[in-house]
């Protein structure tokens, strides 16, 4: 029997191991299986060579647990090691300043390991005592069996193992007790091991018979399943790529397409992207791209490697030129990193390029599920403009879609306004802004649904990016935001405007009965819209509702978002309603009025004349304040006639007020226009309807 010193240069590297991989340690499975995996390979390769003419019999990995023992078995019939192999392999792990190199990468266990061939150690994260037993293929060799307590001592003697291959035996420690629970391992198994090249078998199958449940003889193989992206794309069928998405993704809607990775120069990469059928923010972040190295599953944070906007997808990346062992912040800078990512981007840039152009039908079928990822694209990554942008539908009221080249040529002609602006309209309520949509209609222009989760960002960046080096320039403006004559304006057209008097008062009228609805401020206008227009219309101002919209998504701008939603207010002076209203109010309050107005004239003249002669004496005098006649100040005079001002015009106001009050229908054009808007709720509502059969 043979013992001897691990060697290491410090002191006892085990407990550092422990310590420092704390947070992955669930990782040594897949670092032992991957050894025996690789033993297993090694023997088809020599035998394939000729260099080995002895059987391979079963060559499938058996992992098994003795929780009477309390170990963990990982067994191949791989090439095995022979003692001084072991000796070369196991106990001279030499590198210098293990510790200083745990240290550094303390945070990140897949980083150690592997790079530093640490892989079969990483067994000591979760034993208090490690065996190999190991025969190797070579012909007359002895039997040998290793152990290690965790201390730098190692101990070996021969064995009488005899058949081919090697046995790790793990004792779990009792702080570790869950990696000899059976769901634990098969969990683990299933995570990283599921598409192994060998077959990794955990126990055998049970079945179920007289409520209990049983073994059977069969095999319980964990990586039944075929990892197809090793696979020629031309070998595979629409079929193959869904049933090995719907195995990877049980539970999910058919992807809605997908894409096979396949370069070897000048990096090797394969995998398969699918597009998944997002159906609530749920599944956005519960399943994610998986990252394979050599077919063994590494992690499913993806960053950096993918494109944000991919990292939407589902699926399988599989590269051994990933450096996997290294810190995230240098993946960032990689090289090789950054055209995998520019790689893979542009693979899935084309495919949707060629899905669009082959089928356009099947493209607009999916679009809707579909334009979640290309208008995340569009916005958070630059380089996807010049192609997404081709791949992007607009989609109108009617369900058609076009191109932004099509809609383009589309609405050129009737939707530029008298500026030369090319006007978009668009609704992200089909059902809620029908009215609007249909006056939109009625003047032959074309409304675009917009009702996507990024649709708001979308139309910021399309103005500025369909605008850009082009000679007209683009608005989009939702149906809702202004009257319809003012949405596009086509020329200054001179309208037969109402007086400013009168209008002012009719809107005080109205504004008097509006009511009070939380976070949100009415402006009453009066403008001539057309004989044929509705009487009354609500509209919500373009800027300020997109950067109300905008505050919610972005942080910094909450002081947008604290603001109420302001309103405007619009009644049409051509409407016979409204004119018969005005008339009505005109002759009703003349007579409360006249003396008021009277008044009010006096005081204004007089207003402006003591405006003007403070301002006088101020030339003279700037530096004194005192009053230019004995016992005179125009100052107190001015503040007087202002504050007499304010009492005759809320007198003004409550003459208009009680007019508007006692006037159900001023009432009830208001409940008209904020029903249309879905303003109108509770006590509000009901006397509306109760009003509106009354007047019926
Ligand atoms: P790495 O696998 O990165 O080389 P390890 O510490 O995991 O580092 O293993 C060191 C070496 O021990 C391997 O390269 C291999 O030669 C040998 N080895 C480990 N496990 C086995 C096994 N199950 N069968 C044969 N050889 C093995």
């Amino acid at each position: 029997m043979q013992k001897g010193n691990i060697g290491v240069t410090t002191e006892n590297i085990f407990p550092v191991i422990k310590k420092f991989l704390y947070s992955d340690h669930e990782i040594f499975l897949r670092e032992i299986i991957s050894n025996a995996v690789d033993a297993t390979q090694k023997l088809k390769t020599l035998q394939e060579r000729g260099e080995y003419s002895g059987e391979l019999g079963d060559l499938t990995v058996r992992v098994s647990l003795d929780p009477k023992k309390k170990t963990l078995t990982v067994s191949d019939r791989g090439i095995g090691m022979t003692a001084e192999e072991i000796d070369k392999y196991i106990n001279q792990i030499a590198f210098s300043g293990a510790t200083d190199f745990l240290e550094k990468f303390k945070d990140n266990a897949n980083a150690i390991i592997g790079h530093f061939g640490l892989g079969f150690y990483s067994s000591f994260m979760v034993s208090k005592k490690v065996e190999i037993i190991s025969l190797s293929y070579k012909e007359g060799s002895q039997a040998v069996k290793w152990s290690c307590d965790g201390t730098p001592e190692f101990k070996m003697e021969e064995s009488n193992k005899a058949d081919r291959g090697t046995d790790i035996v793990m004792h779990i420690d009792d702080e570790f007790k869950d990696y000899l629970e059976k769901y634990k391992i098969e969990e683990l198994l299933k995570k990283y091991c599921r598409f192994l090249p060998v077959k990794i078998a955990f126990g055998k199958k049970t079945e179920w018979k007289d409520g209990k449940e049983k073994e059977t003889d069969e095999d319980n193989i964990i990586n039944s399943l075929e990892p197809i992206w090793r696979s020629k794309p031309a070998d595979l069928k629409d079929e193959d790529y869904k049933k090995f998405y719907r195995e990877l993704y049980p539970g999910y809607d058919e992807p809605l397409f997908w894409i096979h990775l396949n370069v070897d120069y000048p990096f090797n990469l394969t995998g398969v992207l699918y597009f998944p059928k997002i159906k609530n923010d749920l599944d956005l972040r519960r399943n994610k791209i998986q990252l394979y190295c050599n077919q063994v599953f590494v992690t499913d944070s993806v960053e950096n490697i993918v494109p944000d906007f991919l990292t939407l997808l589902h699926g399988v990346i599989d590269s051994p030129d990933i450096p996997l062992n290294v810190s995230r912040s240098y993946l960032q800078s990689d090289s090789n990193v950054k055209k995998i990512s520019k790689y893979i981007m542009k693979k899935v840039s084309d495919r949707l390029e060629s899905i669009f152009k082959e089928d356009r039908k099947a493209y607009e079928d999916k679009w809707d599920d579909l334009k979640l990822f290309i208008h995340y694209g569009l916005l958070s990554e630059p380089d996807f403009w010049d192609k997404g942008s081709k791949v992007t539908l607009l989609k109108d009221s009617e369900g058609k879609y076009y191109t932004l080249e099509e809609y383009k040529s589309l609405i050129k002609d009737n939707q530029t306004d008298k500026d030369g602006n090319l006007v978009y309209l668009y609704s992200n309520d089909a059902v809620g802004q029908y009215t609007y949509i249909q006056k939109a209609k009625d003047h032959g222009y074309s409304v675009l649904l917009m009702d996507g989760q990024l649709d708001t960002a979308l139309v910021g960046m399309l103005e500025q990016k369909l605008s850009d080096g082009s000679k007209e320039h683009s608005r989009f403006s939702r149906v809702d935001s202004d009257t319809i004559s003012r949405l596009i304006q086509k020329k200054d057209d001179a309208q037969e405007v109402m007086d400013v008097e009168e209008s002012a008062n009719l809107s005080s009228a109205f504004k008097s009965q509006m009511p009070a609805i939380e976070k949100s401020e009415f402006h009453v206008e009066v403008q001539p819209m057309g004989a044929d227009e509705q009487p009354a219309v609500i509209t919500q101002s373009e800027y300020m509702r997109r950067m109300k919209e905008m505050s919610k998504l972005q942080a910094g701008m909450s002081f947008y978002g604290e603001m109420p939603d302001m309103y405007s207010f619009v009644l049409n002076s051509d409407h016979p309603v409204v004119s018969k209203l005005n008339a009505e109010l005109k002759e009703q309050t003349a007579e409360q009025l006249k003396p008021v107005e009277a008044e009010l004239k006096g005081l204004r003249a007089r207003q402006a004349a003591l405006k003007d002669e403070r301002d006088k004496e101020k030339g003279h005098d700037a530096s004194t304040d005192t009053p230019s006649t004995e016992g005179y100040d125009v100052k107190k005079d001015l503040e007087q006639t202002e504050s007499d001002i304010k009492a005759q015009e809320d007198k003004k106001q409550e003459i208009l007020a009680n007019f508007a009050k006692g006037e159900e229908k001023v009432r009830h054009l208001i409940d008209l226009a904020l029903l249309q808007n879905g303003l109108l709720k509770g006590k509000d509502l009901t006397d509306f309807v109760k009003r509106a059969v009354s007047l019926l």
